[in-house]
Protein backbone atom coordinates (compact mmCIF):
# COMPACT_ATOMS: atom_id res chain seq x y z
CA UNK A 1 0.00 0.00 0.00
CA UNK A 2 1.73 3.59 -1.20
CA UNK A 3 2.25 5.89 1.91
CA UNK A 4 0.10 8.43 2.00
CA UNK A 5 2.45 11.76 1.63
CA UNK A 6 0.14 14.64 1.92
CA UNK A 7 0.39 14.78 5.98
CA UNK A 8 3.96 15.17 5.74
CA UNK A 9 4.10 17.32 2.56
CA UNK A 10 1.87 19.98 4.32
CA UNK A 11 4.47 19.25 7.49
CA UNK A 12 7.48 19.82 5.26
CA UNK A 13 6.50 23.32 4.49
CA UNK A 14 8.30 25.22 7.39
CA UNK A 15 11.71 22.23 7.01
CA UNK A 16 14.76 24.59 5.69
CA UNK A 17 17.31 23.10 3.55
CA UNK A 18 19.49 22.85 6.63
CA UNK A 19 16.72 21.32 8.82
CA UNK A 20 16.27 18.76 5.99
CA UNK A 21 20.16 17.87 6.24
CA UNK A 22 20.10 17.27 9.62
CA UNK A 23 17.47 15.06 9.35
CA UNK A 24 18.12 13.47 6.49
CA UNK A 25 21.70 12.32 8.49
CA UNK A 26 19.64 11.54 11.25
CA UNK A 27 17.67 8.96 9.16
CA UNK A 28 20.66 7.94 8.02
CA UNK A 29 22.40 7.24 10.98
CA UNK A 30 19.36 5.35 12.30
CA UNK A 31 19.34 3.26 9.10
CA UNK A 32 23.30 2.19 9.89
CA UNK A 33 23.10 1.77 13.44
CA UNK A 34 20.12 -0.95 12.34
CA UNK A 35 17.71 0.77 15.37
CA UNK A 36 14.25 -1.55 14.85
CA UNK A 37 12.17 -1.31 12.08
CA UNK A 38 9.00 -0.04 14.25
CA UNK A 39 11.69 3.07 15.18
CA UNK A 40 12.75 3.75 11.40
CA UNK A 41 9.24 3.73 9.92
CA UNK A 42 8.28 6.30 12.94
CA UNK A 43 11.04 8.70 12.10
CA UNK A 44 10.48 7.73 8.57
CA UNK A 45 7.09 9.42 8.69
CA UNK A 46 7.11 12.05 11.22
CA UNK A 47 10.71 13.16 11.35
CA UNK A 48 13.21 12.60 8.43
CA UNK A 49 13.32 14.96 5.39
CA UNK A 50 15.66 15.27 2.35
CA UNK A 51 16.02 18.38 0.59
CA UNK A 52 15.23 18.58 -4.06
CA UNK A 53 16.32 20.69 -5.95
CA UNK A 54 13.47 22.86 -7.00
CA UNK A 55 13.36 23.82 -2.73
CA UNK A 56 11.10 21.46 -1.62
CA UNK A 57 11.24 19.52 1.74
CA UNK A 58 10.31 15.63 0.85
CA UNK A 59 9.64 12.55 3.73
CA UNK A 60 11.40 9.63 2.33
CA UNK A 61 9.33 7.36 0.35
CA UNK A 62 9.96 3.21 0.85
CA UNK A 63 11.90 3.55 -2.18
CA UNK A 64 14.58 5.84 -0.64
CA UNK A 65 14.50 3.86 2.42
CA UNK A 66 14.99 0.34 0.62
CA UNK A 67 18.15 2.20 -0.52
CA UNK A 68 19.32 2.88 2.82
CA UNK A 69 18.55 -0.33 3.77
CA UNK A 70 20.36 -1.57 1.07
CA UNK A 71 24.13 0.70 1.66
CA UNK A 72 23.97 -0.68 5.57
CA UNK A 73 22.86 -4.04 5.06
CA UNK A 74 19.86 -3.64 7.57
CA UNK A 75 18.30 -7.13 6.02
CA UNK A 76 14.94 -6.49 8.68
CA UNK A 77 14.22 -3.18 7.18
CA UNK A 78 14.81 -4.08 3.61
CA UNK A 79 11.85 -7.12 4.62
CA UNK A 80 9.87 -5.08 6.16
CA UNK A 81 9.78 -2.27 3.40
CA UNK A 82 9.56 -5.18 0.66
CA UNK A 83 6.62 -6.85 2.18
CA UNK A 84 4.49 -3.68 3.31
CA UNK A 85 5.36 -1.94 0.24
CA UNK A 86 5.54 -4.16 -2.36
CA UNK A 87 6.91 -2.83 -5.69
CA UNK A 88 5.91 1.19 -4.40
CA UNK A 89 9.66 0.34 -2.45
CA UNK A 90 11.43 -0.71 -5.64
CA UNK A 91 9.89 2.60 -7.44
CA UNK A 92 12.05 5.18 -8.95
CA UNK A 93 13.55 7.61 -5.86
CA UNK A 94 13.41 11.58 -5.96
CA UNK A 95 16.07 12.88 -8.15
CA UNK A 96 18.74 13.82 -5.29
CA UNK A 97 18.32 10.13 -4.87
CA UNK A 98 19.43 10.04 -9.12
CA UNK A 99 22.56 10.73 -10.87
CA UNK A 100 20.84 12.14 -13.82
CA UNK A 101 17.56 12.36 -15.74
CA UNK A 102 18.22 8.96 -17.37
CA UNK A 103 19.18 7.25 -14.47
CA UNK A 104 17.07 3.95 -13.80
CA UNK A 105 16.02 2.38 -10.42
CA UNK A 106 18.85 1.88 -8.37
CA UNK A 107 17.95 -1.22 -6.28
CA UNK A 108 19.40 -3.73 -7.77
CA UNK A 109 22.77 -2.34 -8.82
CA UNK A 110 22.81 -0.98 -5.72
CA UNK A 111 22.61 -4.45 -4.34
CA UNK A 112 24.80 -5.92 -6.36
CA UNK A 113 27.71 -3.42 -5.82
CA UNK A 114 27.47 -4.03 -1.83
CA UNK A 115 27.11 -7.65 -2.17
CA UNK A 116 23.70 -7.50 -0.68
CA UNK A 117 22.49 -11.26 -1.60
CA UNK A 118 19.52 -11.29 1.02
CA UNK A 119 18.21 -7.95 0.40
CA UNK A 120 18.94 -8.86 -3.22
CA UNK A 121 16.83 -12.25 -2.94
CA UNK A 122 13.86 -10.66 -1.27
CA UNK A 123 13.80 -8.10 -3.78
CA UNK A 124 13.82 -11.07 -6.84
CA UNK A 125 11.28 -12.31 -4.88
CA UNK A 126 9.27 -9.20 -4.54
CA UNK A 127 9.60 -9.15 -8.44
CA UNK A 128 7.09 -12.18 -8.84
CA UNK A 129 4.56 -9.07 -7.53
CA UNK A 130 5.21 -7.49 -10.78
CA UNK A 131 2.03 -7.91 -13.20
CA UNK A 132 3.37 -6.41 -15.97
CA UNK A 133 5.93 -8.96 -17.46
CA UNK A 134 7.89 -6.08 -19.26
CA UNK A 135 8.44 -3.72 -15.98
CA UNK A 136 10.20 -6.68 -14.21
CA UNK A 137 12.48 -7.36 -17.31
CA UNK A 138 13.27 -3.60 -17.64
CA UNK A 139 14.34 -3.96 -13.93
CA UNK A 140 16.39 -6.45 -14.10
CA UNK A 141 17.73 -6.00 -17.38
CA UNK A 142 18.27 -1.81 -17.81
CA UNK A 143 21.65 -0.16 -17.92
CA UNK A 144 22.32 2.18 -15.28
CA UNK A 145 23.17 5.87 -16.90
CA UNK A 146 26.65 6.48 -19.20
CA UNK A 147 28.05 8.48 -15.84
CA UNK A 148 27.85 5.64 -13.39
CA UNK A 149 28.98 2.23 -13.90
CA UNK A 150 29.19 2.93 -17.68
CA UNK A 151 26.14 1.99 -18.36
CA UNK A 152 26.43 -1.45 -17.45
CA UNK A 153 23.56 -3.88 -16.41
CA UNK A 154 23.71 -5.70 -12.74
CA UNK A 155 24.21 -8.63 -14.38
CA UNK A 156 27.28 -6.66 -15.69
CA UNK A 157 28.63 -5.14 -12.54
CA UNK A 158 27.97 -8.77 -10.84
CA UNK A 159 30.76 -10.16 -13.63
CA UNK A 160 32.96 -7.17 -13.10
CA UNK A 161 32.80 -7.74 -9.20
CA UNK A 162 33.20 -11.55 -9.52
CA UNK A 163 29.77 -11.65 -7.05
CA UNK A 164 28.59 -15.46 -8.01
CA UNK A 165 25.51 -15.35 -5.51
CA UNK A 166 24.17 -12.05 -7.10
CA UNK A 167 24.92 -13.43 -10.69
CA UNK A 168 23.19 -17.02 -10.01
CA UNK A 169 19.86 -14.49 -8.48
CA UNK A 170 19.61 -12.30 -10.77
CA UNK A 171 20.01 -14.97 -13.76
CA UNK A 172 17.74 -17.31 -12.13
CA UNK A 173 14.83 -15.16 -12.01
CA UNK A 174 15.13 -13.80 -15.50
CA UNK A 175 18.27 -11.53 -16.19
CA UNK A 176 18.93 -12.01 -19.71
CA UNK A 177 22.51 -12.67 -20.35
CA UNK A 178 22.72 -11.57 -23.85
CA UNK A 179 22.50 -7.79 -22.59
CA UNK A 180 25.30 -5.20 -23.73
CA UNK A 181 26.28 -2.80 -22.00
CA UNK A 182 27.44 0.96 -23.79
CA UNK A 183 30.62 -0.23 -25.10
CA UNK A 184 29.02 -3.40 -26.90
CA UNK A 185 29.89 -6.50 -23.99
CA UNK A 186 27.85 -8.82 -22.79
CA UNK A 187 28.33 -9.79 -19.39
CA UNK A 188 30.16 -12.56 -20.45
CA UNK A 189 32.76 -10.42 -21.96
CA UNK A 190 33.26 -8.32 -18.82
CA UNK A 191 33.99 -11.70 -16.53
CA UNK A 192 36.64 -12.33 -19.13
CA UNK A 193 38.08 -9.24 -19.35
CA UNK A 194 38.15 -9.73 -15.33
CA UNK A 195 39.77 -12.61 -15.69
CA UNK A 196 42.49 -11.97 -18.52
CA UNK A 197 43.19 -8.73 -16.49
CA UNK A 198 43.65 -9.97 -12.81
CA UNK A 199 44.35 -13.50 -11.04
CA UNK A 200 42.95 -12.12 -8.11
CA UNK A 201 39.84 -14.32 -6.99
CA UNK A 202 40.31 -16.45 -9.98
CA UNK A 203 38.46 -19.04 -8.35
CA UNK A 204 35.31 -17.01 -7.52
CA UNK A 205 35.44 -15.90 -11.47
CA UNK A 206 35.67 -19.15 -12.61
CA UNK A 207 32.42 -19.71 -10.93
CA UNK A 208 30.79 -17.06 -12.14
CA UNK A 209 31.76 -17.99 -15.47
CA UNK A 210 30.13 -21.41 -14.96
CA UNK A 211 27.16 -19.97 -14.25
CA UNK A 212 26.99 -17.47 -17.25
CA UNK A 213 27.14 -20.59 -19.01
CA UNK A 214 24.92 -22.85 -17.88
CA UNK A 215 22.32 -19.57 -18.63
CA UNK A 216 23.71 -18.97 -22.21
CA UNK A 217 22.77 -22.05 -24.32
CA UNK A 218 23.51 -19.73 -27.20
CA UNK A 219 27.11 -18.73 -26.99
CA UNK A 220 26.77 -15.01 -27.85
CA UNK A 221 29.49 -12.46 -27.16
CA UNK A 222 32.48 -10.09 -28.66
CA UNK A 223 35.47 -11.89 -26.54
CA UNK A 224 35.48 -14.73 -28.85
CA UNK A 225 37.92 -13.82 -31.40
CA UNK A 226 39.99 -12.52 -29.20
CA UNK A 227 40.06 -16.01 -27.22
CA UNK A 228 40.36 -17.98 -30.59
CA UNK A 229 43.37 -15.37 -31.62
CA UNK A 230 44.97 -16.94 -28.01
CA UNK A 231 44.60 -20.27 -27.70
CA UNK A 232 47.51 -20.82 -25.31
CA UNK A 233 46.92 -17.69 -22.71
CA UNK A 234 42.89 -18.79 -22.70
CA UNK A 235 43.01 -21.97 -22.16
CA UNK A 236 45.47 -21.49 -19.62
CA UNK A 237 42.93 -18.65 -17.83
CA UNK A 238 39.91 -20.37 -18.06
CA UNK A 239 41.10 -24.16 -18.53
CA UNK A 240 41.00 -26.49 -21.81
CA UNK A 241 37.09 -27.52 -21.42
CA UNK A 242 36.02 -24.43 -21.00
CA UNK A 243 38.22 -22.47 -23.48
CA UNK A 244 37.02 -25.62 -26.36
CA UNK A 245 33.48 -24.69 -25.33
CA UNK A 246 33.60 -20.70 -25.36
CA UNK A 247 35.70 -20.81 -28.45
CA UNK A 248 33.16 -22.79 -30.19
CA UNK A 249 35.91 -26.00 -30.97
CA UNK A 250 33.16 -28.43 -29.39
CA UNK A 251 30.01 -28.47 -27.61
CA UNK A 252 30.05 -28.60 -23.82
CA UNK A 253 29.49 -31.96 -22.24
CA UNK A 254 26.56 -33.08 -21.51
CA UNK A 255 26.74 -32.37 -18.13
CA UNK A 256 26.46 -28.84 -19.24
CA UNK A 257 24.06 -29.78 -21.32
CA UNK A 258 21.94 -31.45 -18.66
CA UNK A 259 22.34 -28.37 -15.89
CA UNK A 260 20.92 -26.26 -18.91
CA UNK A 261 17.37 -28.29 -18.77
CA UNK A 262 17.34 -28.63 -14.83
CA UNK A 263 17.99 -24.91 -14.55
CA UNK A 264 15.56 -23.63 -17.18
CA UNK A 265 12.98 -25.58 -14.55
CA UNK A 266 14.33 -25.21 -11.44
CA UNK A 267 12.37 -23.19 -8.19
CA UNK A 268 13.56 -20.36 -7.12
CA UNK A 269 14.17 -22.02 -3.57
CA UNK A 270 16.23 -24.50 -4.51
CA UNK A 271 18.58 -21.27 -5.79
CA UNK A 272 18.55 -20.36 -2.68
CA UNK A 273 20.35 -23.66 -1.98
CA UNK A 274 23.06 -23.25 -4.06
CA UNK A 275 23.64 -19.25 -3.10
CA UNK A 276 23.76 -21.06 0.38
CA UNK A 277 26.07 -23.69 -0.83
CA UNK A 278 28.56 -20.57 -2.01
CA UNK A 279 28.48 -18.48 1.02
CA UNK A 280 29.55 -21.85 3.10
CA UNK A 281 32.36 -22.47 0.29
CA UNK A 282 34.00 -18.72 0.96
CA UNK A 283 33.68 -19.49 4.75
CA UNK A 284 36.09 -22.32 3.68
CA UNK A 285 34.17 -25.70 3.98
CA UNK A 286 35.36 -26.61 0.56
CA UNK A 287 34.27 -29.39 -1.69
CA UNK A 288 32.65 -27.30 -4.46
CA UNK A 289 28.84 -28.75 -5.50
CA UNK A 290 28.06 -25.81 -7.70
CA UNK A 291 28.46 -25.98 -11.76
CA UNK A 292 32.26 -24.04 -11.46
CA UNK A 293 34.47 -24.45 -13.96
CA UNK A 294 38.34 -25.85 -13.33
CA UNK A 295 41.31 -24.28 -14.68
CA UNK A 296 43.74 -26.78 -15.97
ZN1 LIG B 1 23.87 9.99 -15.02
Amino acid sequence: MPLDLGMYERRADYKSEKQCQRTSLAFYQAVRDLLPVWLLEDIRATEAFHWEDEGRACAFSPSEALLYALVHDHQQYAHHLLQRFSMHALAMPSASFRCCAHSATPHVAVAVRYNRKNILKMMMDTLKDFADEGEKKLLLNHRVCAHAEGGKTALHLACDLARPECLLLLLGHGACPYVTDRAGDTPLDCLLQQISQSDMDMRTKRVCLGYLVLFMPALRFRMRTELRENPALWSRLIGEQAFQWLSGQCPPSLFVQCMRNVTRSVPDEQLDIVVRGEEEKKRGHESPRGPQIKGK
